[in-house]
């Protein structure tokens, strides 16, 4: 799976062979659609998404080439469940997050373990980023949970890497997504 922040630049440097294999690093060639998907986005919008596929032309892996809005096998957006997340992070309950969403609580429960069970990566990924980008830039409050640090860490590297390369604001949480490779959650099946 390869996470982009724009599915038709990306169409386009497929077709030319421009995106590399994220297993071995050889060129990727169309390989047709995946299957349509619903997926909610934030007051309740529906978008119907159909992903392009690629194939590498040297380990004949296929992957799915995906707007970096969404999360693979979410139903809902990054920033929806980025949303939940920050919450968390501050403290919050599940059920208080689930009623401003308008998100079931039980997905907002099971988003919420999947993000504790990531948080110690996600956290190591926000650290090195952020020291890459601009050290001086490295959170040092405490916080109540690693999953508050890994948050913080997170939009930390996004707003570093964004001053350090004045690169066009795309949403939070595509950044996040992106520098992630869409784990934001702990893998987990369809919810
Ligand atoms: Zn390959």
């Amino acid at each position: 799976m390869i996470e982009v922040f724009d599915v038709v630049v990306a169409r386009r440097a497929l077709a030319r062979r421009l995106l590399r294999c994220p297993g071995c690093g050889g060129p990727l060639r169309p390989w047709g659609r995946a299957r349509l998907r619903k997926v909610r986005d934030a007051d309740g919008v529906e978008l119907a998404i159909r992903p392009d596929r690629a194939r590498c032309t040297d380990c004949r892996a296929t992957h799915v080439v995906l707007d970096a809005a969404l999360l693979p096998r979410r139903a809902y957006t990054a920033r929806v469940i980025g949303r939940a997340l920050l919450g968390a992070a501050r403290g919050r309950g599940h059920r208080p997050i689930a009623a401003e969403l308008a998100v079931s609580e039980g997905t907002v429960r099971s988003w919420l373990r999947r993000g504790r069970q990531s948080a110690h990566h996600l956290w190591t990924i926000g650290v090195q980023a952020v020291v890459a980008f601009d050290a001086d830039a490295l959170p040092t409050r405490e916080r109540p949970d690693t999953l508050a640090y890994a948050i913080e860490a997170l939009v930390a590297a996004t707003v570093a890497g964004q001053n350090l390369l004045g690169s066009p604001a795309a949403d939070l949480w595509s950044q996040i997504t992106v520098l992630t490779h869409g784990q934001l959650l702990a893998p987990a099946p369809a919810g």
